[in-house]
């Protein structure tokens, strides 16, 4: 997987031809749980998939590769930085960004910084419990809100309920595959007003909304801005849900004062947010080493 992603890369910067000494390094978004000051990518808990990808030195390799600065950054949090300067977060200081596919997360935007906490880990969004008795989530918990709301749980359940037998579209249009279950079909299936598809959406929303509740009521936020796959298939069908028990379980003044809104940035934010991250950390480099020299007049 690694060498593909590489020879891709190689073939990018040969494409644009930059000219020699002018890429400064290479911004990494990687989603899993990520460990940014050592570089290292330390789990990708997904079902069935990638189980021997751990504590995968991905900074270090990318910088031997192409023999540049590197920087590694978890995706989530590299699309929330793209918003924050080239989409809905720009001129906004206190937001979240929260990022739904087969993980959930969300990045943390406090008086106009990331906010990362004390170990780097801030925004497990995923791993708040918001069911004590719900299924066992791949960091071991119980009725975290990545193992009832990611787009895995909801295809799991779709996939459960039809080996059930549970009569839904869903079934025609993945030809019958089980396999071929993905969120796209179940929110295609949601707008035909399909009743499997329509409520394992809405369990999901209700459940992402419990969470959302919690962090209006414990950070105030301006806005909270809906990215990745889940939110891109189905946005109306989770942000109305969303908005109505935020209104419920929100203090009044804390509700009143945020907009949810989707991201407009596709699938390229990741990439870019990265780049920008791994740019501001190069003139940082680059201002430190200048005013480290010895001034000579
Ligand atoms: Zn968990």
């Amino acid at each position: 997987v690694l060498r593909r992603v590489f020879e891709c890369v190689q073939g990018a910067i040969r494409a644009v031809a930059l000219p020699k000494n002018s890429l400064l390094g290479i911004g990494v978004a990687h989603s899993g749980v990520i460990d940014t000051a050592k570089g290292l990518v330390l789990s990708y808990p997904r079902p069935g998939q990638m189980a021997e990808w751990k504590n995968v030195p991905l900074q270090s390799l990318c910088e031997q590769e192409f023999k540049l600065p590197c920087l590694l950054e978890d995706s989530v949090r590299t699309r929330a930085v793209a918003e924050q300067i080239y989409g809905l977060g720009r001129n906004v200081d206190d937001f979240l960004y929260i990022g739904a596919g087969m993980g959930i997360g969300a990045a943390i935007f406090l008086a106009g910084k990331l906010y990362r906490g004390g170990g780097g880990k801030a925004g497990e969004f995923g791993h708040i419990t918001v069911d004590e008795d719900g299924p066992l989530c791949s960091c071991g918990n119980n009725g975290c809100l990545e193992s009832v709301a990611s787009c895995a749980a909801i295809m799991q359940a779709v996939r459960v309920a039809m080996e059930h037998g549970v009569d839904s579209k869903i079934r025609d249009l993945a030809h019958g595959d089980l396999n071929q279950v993905s969120i796209e079909v179940i929110a295609l299936a949601a707008a035909e007003n399909d009743s499997l598809a329509f409520r394992v959406l809405r369990e999901a929303a209700s459940y992402m909304a419990l969470g959302l509740a919690d962090l209006v009521n414990l950070l105030n936020p301006r806005l909270i801005i809906f990215g990745g796959p889940l939110f891109l298939a189905a946005p109306q069908l989770l942000a109305d849900p969303i908005r109505g028990v935020i209104r419920q379980r929100s203090l009044e003044k804390s509700a009143n004062d945020v907009e949810l809104l989707a991201s407009p940035l596709g699938e390229e934010a990741g990439a870019l947010g990265a780049a920008r991250m791994m740019a501001e950390q190069a003139l940082e480099t680059l201002y430190l080493k200048a005013a480290r020299k010895p001034n000579k007049g």
